[in-house]
């Protein structure tokens, strides 16, 4: 069989740890006999970052801006621990922090539904992606601790020597507390903008909300923009599309969300997302079966799995004992980004591939055999509980 050919190649964005050694399995034994693939690899693995003091990863991004399309295998992020672990020189920030700047763009994080996995809410019975707005509010905030009887305001002092502009907080007659935050009307515009593309993209609806009655120019401002920008640039193609954009208040789109059957995105405020992914990922079965799509407002994309690097299981398996750390997602990115690129440089055969490697890892856990995270939630009997690389082949057996 002859191998499928790519024209441009994808940006590559190597990791850590357990991730770090599934990447090269997904490569080797379930892509490279079938694509002739083609990748700008970067690694990001953290003992480069250090050797190249993060270049690494703001030229991985870099890239990713010139060529359009990126798959990132989990990096660590390091902490107080990793600092010692690895003896680096500086407390590096998260990679995908770093490229997120780089990019501007707003992560869609999907489940992966299958059967035998099923979510705790019966009525989900396809999957809701969730697309959290990642800058501002209460993420960047400023706070103050209030010791006693005084006034908090609010002032605006205008760059350009205009008339200030005060209100008052509250008038404290004893101790408490105060908090400042804001957000910016380009970055909103840029969150919608992505979230409406990517409702085009994956022709599903979109559902926003927010507490508008409560917060009157806050929250109200982000209403605004989503409906200014739905009417002037999206609304006829969404319409053509046959796809809806829905806007309600925050706390009835968590009643009909839970009611609902799924297959929508829901673009969330920064503080909205961050809670309910994990809920939405927890009650989907399981944070391994979760997919995590960067998308800019213009236009380039970054796909990666949900979950972290796995180190418990790569301690394990450093220890020569046995691991059973579940790959789909990791897969899932790469068939993302495959048929991304397949779909930009009109390359059929390509998404193609995609969606068949897609199926087979489906059907490989329909058929009964998965990593022990699955076996353990499962609702089929005596499933076959594998090890990392069992799974791996068992998938490529059926490809
Ligand atoms: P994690 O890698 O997400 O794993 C936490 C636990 O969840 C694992 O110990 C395992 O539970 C389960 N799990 C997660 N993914 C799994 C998979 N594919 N298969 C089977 N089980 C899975 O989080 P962490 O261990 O707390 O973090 C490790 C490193 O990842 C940290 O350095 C952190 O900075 C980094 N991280 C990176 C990203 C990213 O690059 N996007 C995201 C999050 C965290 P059991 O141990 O019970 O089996
Ligand atoms: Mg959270």
């Amino acid at each position: 069989m002859a191998k499928i050919r790519m024209t441009t190649p994808l940006v590559e964005m190597d990791g850590d740890e357990m991730t770090r050694i599934i990447w090269k399995m997904i490569k080797e034994e379930l892509i490279e006999p079938f694509v002739d693939l083609k990748t700008e690899y970067f690694d990001l693995g953290l003992k480069e970052r250090e050797r190249t003091g993060d270049q690494v990863t703001i030229d991985s991004a870099e890239a990713t801006k010139r060529l359009g399309v990126a798959v990132k295998c989990a990096t660590i992020t390091p902490n107080a621990a990793r600092m010692e672990e690895y003896n680096l020189s500086q407390m590096w920030k998260s990679p995908n922090g770093t490229i997120r700047a780089i990019l501007d763009g707003t992560v869609f994080r999907a489940p992966i539904v299958v059967k035998g996995i099923e979510p705790y809410v019966r009525t989900w019975k396809k999957p809701i992606t969730i697309a959290r707005h990642a800058y501002g509010d209460v993420y960047k905030n400023m706070e103050l601790r209030i010791p006693g009887a005084g006034k908090v305001e609010l002032v605006y002092t205008p760059a350009d020597g205009g008339d200030e502009v005060r209100a008052t907080v509250h008038e404290y007659a004893g101790a408490g507390i105060a908090q400042g935050i804001h957000n910016l009307d380009d970055s909103i515009a840029s969150f919608a903008r992505a979230s409406f593309n990517y409702a085009l993209d994956t022709h599903q609806d979109l559902w926003f909300a927010t507490k508008d009655t409560i917060s009157k120019t806050y929250d109200h401002r982000f209403k605004d923009i989503f409906a200014e920008i739905f009417a002037a640039e999206y609304k006829e193609r969404f319409d053509e599309a046959g796809i809806e954009y829905f806007y309600t208040l925050i706390d009835d789109a968590v009643a009909r969300v839970i009611r609902s059957e799924g297959g929508f995105i829901w673009a969330c405020k920064n503080y909205d997302g961050d809670v309910m992914s994990d809920m939405v990922s927890t009650a989907f079965g399981s944070l391994a079966m979760m997919t995590s799509v960067l998308v800019s407002p213009k236009g380039y994309y970054e796909y990666e799995a949900a979950h972290g690097t796995v180190q418990r299981h790569y301690y394990k398996h450093l220890a020569g004992e046995e691991t059973s750390t579940n790959s789909v997602a990791t897969i899932f990115a790469w068939t993302g980004a495959l048929s991304k690129r397949g779909e930009l440089d009109q390359l059929p055969e390509l998404v193609d591939f995609a969606h068949r490697l897609e199926q087979a890892t489906i059907n490989t856990i329909e058929s009964g055999i998965m990593t022990g995270d699955l076996a353990a939630i499962t609702s089929m009997e005596n499933p076959s509980r594998v090890n990392t690389h069992d799974f791996i082949r068992a998938i490529a057996e059926r490809m």
